[in-house]
């Protein structure tokens, strides 16, 4: 029996699940939190217990030293060559990554260098991936790309009608994002529909702090929200998604703080979406809340949001001509059940019927009617399990 570690590396965290494998029995997780500030957090839960820590964890490095050894400490491993895969979660893959990767010295180096398309998130990524192969380097490294599930998009959908330079010089395009997120769902889906991946037309839509809604066909990404960086598409908690790019130059010429296109982009990414309208928060819960107590601004907040996610449906209804079913994944899609009838409200005409009552059934997994042509489900999101399967398929 065989150890696999998920991984999955942000600027400031890191997050990881320790699978046995082949079972796909999780025998540990955790996190590391507020990496380089001071009082970083660092949890572990193993054994139906969880150990919190605070004390200061200056890089990643050691971050994944002091994982090894709470590995040991805790009597969570006996020795460290039990782990024989780690997979890294890398956001940016570009057009080079359609796949899983086996992780090698050039593959490094092509992760780093697509930063340019993920400058917050592969530079981090990749010093995750150096951290653990410097510390387990007999364990077999794998990179598994957010984009990679969307590589299978035409290039009708993928190209922006920009002059055909910005594309062959550029690779201006639209990439995508939470591709791990849609195929799993969208293959979960498919068993619940009893039918074969193959003849399956899918919607899912991935709601958490980020956001984005794909359109698989055949089990293949077809179109997806996001676009050249993840502030396309839809309305998220602190990103604007998709509007008039004409509001950029506008804003510099009007508002002396945003100096920079980097401003504007900043203020879009950081500022806007639910935090931007409601001026209360970025969660859905305190919008929740604020809607509850009347506040205007969070009524205007949530039903922005939930316009652009039906906008986004009815874009996918139409491109595939149908779907057996809608999915709802991540933080908000599988806890929000008023985001979920907000945004299924008046669909009848498409053949999509909410069963209320089983929308607000915490943890059902069919939330439409019997008579419902198009089935909408809620299926938790497990994008570790996914990484843990594809390093295991890779292993030496
Ligand atoms: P990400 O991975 O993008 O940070 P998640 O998928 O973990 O996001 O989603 C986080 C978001 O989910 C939070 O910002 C919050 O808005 C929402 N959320 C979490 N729990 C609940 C809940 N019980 N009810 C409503 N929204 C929730």
């Amino acid at each position: 029996m065989s150890k696999t570690l998920s991984v999955n590396a942000g600027s400031s965290s890191l997050k990881w699940q320790l699978y046995e494998m082949p079972e796909e029995k999780v025998i540990a997780k955790g996190m590391f939190e507020r990496i380089g500030l001071k009082d970083s957090i660092v949890t572990v839960k193993f054994d139906g217990k969880k150990e919190e820590q605070i004390f200061d964890v200056p890089n990643h490095v050691e971050a994944v030293e002091r994982l090894l050894e709470d590995f040991k400490r805790l009597h969570i491993l006996s020795d460290l060559t039990e782990i024989t895969g780690v997979g890294h979660r890398v956001v940016a893959g570009g057009e080079l990554f359609k796949t899983s990767t086996l992780i090698t010295p050039e593959v490094l180096e092509e992760i780093k260098a697509l930063s340019n398309l993920a400058p917050l998130h592969n530079p981090a990524n990749a010093q995750g991936i150096e951290a653990f192969m410097k510390l387990l380097p007999d364990a077999t490294a794998v990179a598994v790309f957010d984009t990679a599930f969307h590589t299978t998009m035409p290039e009708k959908a993928f190209r922006y009608p920009l002059p055909n330079k910005y594309y062959d010089e550029f690779q201006v395009r639209k990439y995508g994002a939470h591709g791990t997120s849609h195929m799993y769902v969208s293959q979960e889906a498919a068993k619940l529909l009893g039918k074969p991946l193959e003849a399956t037309k899918i919607i899912t839509c991935h709601i958490g702090n980020g956001a984005s809604i794909t359109a698989v066909a055949g089990g293949k990404s077809i179109d997806t929200s996001m676009g050249f960086t993840p502030l396309g598409g839809i309305m998220m908690g602190t990103r604007s998604g998709e509007l008039d790019p004409s509001v950029f130059p506008y804003l510099m010429a009007n508002d002396p703080t945003l100096k920079t296109a980097q401003d504007v982009v900043d203020m879009m990414n950081q500022k806007s979406g639910l935090t931007g309208i409601s001026e209360i928060s970025s969660d859905m819960r305190d919008i929740r809340d604020g809607r509850a107590n009347g506040n205007k601004k969070a009524i205007l907040a949530f039903e922005m949001y939930c316009d652009r996610i039906k906008k986004y449906i009815g874009q996918y209804l139409a491109v595939m001509n149908g779907a057996d079913a809608i999915v709802f994944t991540a933080g908000i899609g599988e806890n929000a059940e008023y985001m979920r009838a907000g945004v299924l409200e008046g669909l009848s005409w498409f053949g999509i019927e909410l069963d209320q009552e089983k929308n607000n059934t915490p943890g059902a997994i069919e939330i439409s009617t019997q008579n419902s042509r198009v089935k909408v489900f809620v299926i938790p999101t497990d994008e570790e399990l996914v990484i843990a399967r594809d390093v295991e398929a890779l292993k030496k």
